[in-house]
């Protein structure tokens, strides 16, 4: 049987195209265009040891089922940060599910990402709701990755008085999640900051602590009261953060009135499927006060040029790419889709759908706890909201729960935990208690309906005031109502399935639908990061195939999973390399060379890693400067640890002297650190290992075509060679890791392992054949574009033979002067013409570096060509006095439906000229929901909740 071709479905140009392409560019040939691109040292000489032929798109999804059908879908009341939730099938389908939602980018462009800005908004505004702060960002990695960035918050907002007295203490109450406590040890570290564990009860404060972390509800179930506790906490000017469970925070007085300073952790029960750990968004929530020094993004409300609220991203100025190893943390990718999902979770329950589901799961507690006492259990647990902690032989209640096909987390050999959850039901607390009776050797009580109760938990832990009380959370009950709330937010934006969208480093191609489509499946979605081995037998197949076809891609020999974003794997990687040399008696080594043209979360990383960075110089055509860096590398050479390149530079260069600079750190006793966020160049071709490297980072968000999900999920794995495979990542609760593995790196054994299945099925489907035609696709097509573009815009760096990589930095730089407009203008303008701008102004200021993927046809890319070329026509109509400085359809942009259609319309140009500037523009019209927004207005009048929306 003839099998559709996924290699044919995922590249965009047709064979007539690509002939077309090559007569443009120059060559005859693909081979030939390559050769002249990727420099002849580098390249492979065998093809990657992967089958040659990819699975049929079929064939991939009958072998996921497959895979699938090996995880065993008991159920979890395993608690510990990953509950059982249900996902409204209107937000499974209209988001979860919707490539509108799910292929979107980062809201840089906020006048064409207002419907996600609002989702994210909406998230900020309930996680304020809940935890009663006043400022929340829109969302962290996990649970453990917002712990550790609100202990540098800590850290960072020690007084003058507290850095010269050296404080350096961080009190971590002992019953937290071990999985936090594992993440806090892996980041406090490299800042020389000691942790001590301790009963929060009876610990007395001896003057050096900083910062002091509790959860909430403890690990065990139980609520405490922390009142006197951060009470004398602030008496000793030591800071407070919760790590508090948000559905919890319905029935119990939530942090913000007790006197946190800083509350984090996941938002996953609020109907994201636990997905074997990952992904779900975190939260951290802080005062206003506090919010300069607050990690990841804040959506904030500002206005457009007509005065209308506009939403948009406040407070960049703390962001890495501007503050670099200043920046408040390296958080760029963080788990936006998961934030949308769950601030529609929040939006379509409201405040008494949230209470009812977290008194089903207290409810359920209560009752339970009532029987097992009744049965002669002691609980260790007095008030809980819906975890209880259980004396009992803990091997005896595994065997006989197994056989019910149910999960408890059993703390030692003598405590059992049960945490119930939005899904429990009565049979299912009759099911616990027959087990613990049987252990006993009693009969059953057999419980009727359990009703819905809070009475029992203290008035002075009960929560008092309300919450979700804006407009939004009370407006869409009705599915009906719901879906056309999700609908209207889909249309402000532009997605991938728009347009194309060519920013540059962000490696916008395809996600294929098949690949979405287990993410969807119970085998996937259902289950416990920490369940039995054997349960997750499908999961551990996939993620050692995985692993394995990764390291064959990289040129490695073991990869970890773990970390979930490429700012994770960098500083994963960095860690690795710095346990690498602390085993060798070398720990003093703390310099990582960076060179000027880098993504700001390398340096950003390096800091967090407790290295010293030392910039590179680059030479005019934008390649590492060889001579600074041997003199950088040979003066720091006694403490030199590594260098973090990119390949392709981050100039869309392969630099042909790579494998000096791999020599020259090597010789010095440094490691190679590759940023691996241009593999899309590189794979099949060349690979890490092959140039010399001994570690790199993966983004398969970008690369291995995960969705970018509007700002993540991502997934940033870090292959390394063999020297270094001792020393990744392992965890707490879960067996993995090197045998000499650092603590983690992520909340989750396996990171975001319900996505993996993606980048599984992208490799498979490709097989070596298809991976290595992807990468030369990508090399076509941006030089088709690079080469149509002469004359009208040129590239900024070429490699020797004038060819670009797989992306080109088009510039500008020249335009402030002769047309008096501003590279951010252009990207406003492409927005008219329904496209989403390329990447603007890095790494070279006044620039667009374009990377149109393999999976762009060639008609989309002439699109967007004739786009550019007709703004720059716009442009000279400026120069030349056709069209005023200011009032002219460049600086104006975007336009929107309500100012082209409005009686009144004052521009000097047309209407037609301003909404259908080229023909094409017509058949497929995007109308940007505002115009040019105003973001120093936002920020100097920073709001980061909907209350301030127009309640319509
Ligand atoms: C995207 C990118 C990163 C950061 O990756 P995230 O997944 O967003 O954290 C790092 N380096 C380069 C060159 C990138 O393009």
């Amino acid at each position: 049987m003839s099998q559709d071709k996924f290699i044919e479905r995922h590249v965009g140009p047709g064979e007539g195209d690509l002939a077309q392409m090559l007569s443009v560019i120059g060559t005859k040939s693909v081979d030939e265009l390559i050769a002249q691109v990727v420099p002849a040292a580098i390249r492979l000489k065998k093809p990657l040891a992967l089958p040659r032929e990819g699975m049929s798109e079929h064939e991939f999804a009958a072998r996921i089922r497959q895979i699938g059908r090996k995880n065993k879908l008991y159920r979890s009341l395993i608690g510990m940060g990953y509950y059982g939730t249900a996902t409204p099938a209107a937000i499974v389908r209209n988001v979860f599910e919707n490539p509108a939602w799910y292929t979107s980018y980062t809201p840089y462009q906020a006048e064409i990402s207002q419907g996600r800005l609002e989702a994210l908004l909406n998230f900020q505004t309930a996680v304020v709701s809940m935890t009663g702060m006043e400022v929340s960002n829109c969302s962290l990695l996990d649970e453990a990755t917002a712990a550790a960035e609100a202990m540098l918050m800590m850290f960072a907002l020690r007084s003058r008085d507290a850095v010269r007295e050296g404080r350096n203490v961080l009190f971590v109450d002992e019953n937290i999640f071990p999985q936090t406590l594992d993440l806090l040890l892996t980041r406090s570290e490299p800042f020389g900051i000691e942790i001590v564990t301790d009963d929060f009860s009876s610990y007395a404060f001896s003057g050096r602590e900083f910062g002091a972390i509790v959860q909430y509800p403890a690990a065990n179930g139980e609520v405490r009261d922390y009142d006197d506790f951060a009470a004398a906490a602030h008496s000793r000017g030591v800071l407070v953060t919760a790590a508090a469970d948000i559905l919890a925070l319905a029935l119990l007085v939530p942090p913000g009135e007790w006197g946190a300073d800083i509350v984090v952790g996941s938002t996953q029960r609020f109907g994201i499927p636990m997905g074997f750990g990952g992904p779900h968004a975190a939260y951290l929530a802080t005062k206003d006060a506090y919010k300069r020094h607050m990690p990841g993004r804040i959506i904030g409300v500002s206005v457009d040029r007509l005065g209308n609220k506009a939403l948009r991203m406040a407070l960049q100025m703390r962001e890495q790419h501007i503050k670099r190893e200043r920046a408040t943390s390296n958080i760029c990718t963080a788990q936006a889709l998961l934030a949308s999902m769950a601030g529609f979770f929040a939006v379509y329950h409201g405040a008494e759908g949230i209470r009812r589901i977290a008194l089903n799961a207290h409810s359920h507690a209560v009752a339970v706890a009532s029987a097992l006492e009744k049965l002669g259990y002691e609980l260790t647990t007095k008030n809980f909201f819906d975890t209880i902690e259980v004396v009992a032989d803990a091997e005896k209640i595994r065997v006989l729960a197994l056989e019910r096909q149910i999960n408890f987390y059993y703390a030692d050999e003598s405590r059992v935990r049960i945490a119930f959850d939005e899904l429990s039901s009565t049979d299912e607390a009759n099911a616990v208690i027959g087990i613990f009776a049987r252990a006993a050797g009693k009969k059953a009580p057999v419980l009727k309906k359990i009703d819905e109760r809070d009475d029992d938990l203290p008035a002075s832990l009960r929560r008092r005031t309300p919450y979700l009380t804006e407009s939004v959370f009370r407006k869409y009950r009705s599915e009906t109502d719901l879906m056309r709330y999700i609908k209207k937010l889909e249309h402000r934006d532009i997605s991938l399935a728009d347009s194309m969208i060519s920013l540059g480093s962000c490696t916008m191609k395809l996600n294929p639908a098949v690949t979405m489509m287990p993410l969807s499946l119970s085998e996937f979605a259902d289950i416990h990061p920490f369940v039995p081995a054997e349960q997750a037998e499908g999961y551990m197949e996939m993620i050692d195939e995985l692993s394995s076809d990764l390291a064959v891609i990289t040129g490695f020999s073991a990869v970890s999973l773990q970390p979930n974003s490429g700012a994770t794997g960098e500083y994963s990687g960095l860690m690795v390399i710095r346990a690498y040399y602390q085993s060798r008696g070398q720990g003093y080594r703390n310099v990582a060379l960076i060179p000027a043209s880098a993504h700001g979360t390398n340096p950003a990383s390096a800091a967090m890693a407790g290295m010293k960075t030392v910039t590179v110089a680059c030479d005019e055509r934008g390649n590492i400067d060889i001579d600074d860096l041997r003199a950088k590398a040979e003066q720091h050479a006694s403490e030199l640890c590594c260098i973090m390149v990119t390949y392709p530079s981050t100039h869309g260069v392969f630099e042909s002297r790579i494998r000096e600079i791999v020599d020259i750190v090597h010789d010095n006793g440094g490691q190679v650190y590759m940023d691996g966020a241009n593999m899309n160049a590189q794979v099949g071709l060349t690979n890490p290992g092959y140039i010399g490297a001994d570690v790199c980072h993966l983004n398969l968000h970008k690369t291995f075509a995960i969705p970018h999900g509007g700002g993540g999920p991502g997934v940033g794995p870090i292959c390394v060679a063999a020297h270094l495979a001792e020393f990744l990542p392992g965890h707490s609760v879960v067996r993995t890791g090197g045998a000499n593995g650092i603590t983690s790196v992520a909340a989750a054994p396996f990171g975001s392992a319900s996505i993996l299945p993606i980048t599984y099925g992208y490799i498979k489907m490709l097989g070596e054949s298809g991976l290595r035609r992807a990468t030369e696709m990508a090399i076509v097509n941006a030089n088709y574009m690079a080469s149509a573009l002469r004359g009208e815009y040129e590239v900024v760096y070429t490699g020797e033979t004038g060819r670009v990589g797989h992306e080109m930095i088009l510039d500008l730089r020249h335009f402030r002067k002769e047309f008096g407009v501003e590279c951010a203008d252009i990207a406003r303008r492409l927005m008219d013409y329904g496209f989403h701008a390329p990447t603007l102004s890095f790494p070279v200021h006044e620039t667009l570096m374009v990377e149109p993927t393999e999976s762009e046809p060639k008609a989309e890319l002439d699109r967007f060509m004739q786009a550019l070329v007709q703004i720059k026509r716009e442009c000279e109509e400026i120069r030349d006095g056709q069209a005023d400085a200011e009032d002219n359809v460049v600086k104006m942009a975007p336009h929107t439906a309500g100012e082209a259609c409005a009686d009144a319309w004052s521009h000097p140009y047309g209407r037609e000229k301003a909404v259908f500037p080229l023909r094409w523009v017509r058949e497929n019209k995007f109308f940007p929901y505002v115009t040019k927004i105003d973001g120093g207005y936002g920020d100097r009048n920073l709001c980061c909740t909907c209350g301030s929306l127009s309640e319509e």
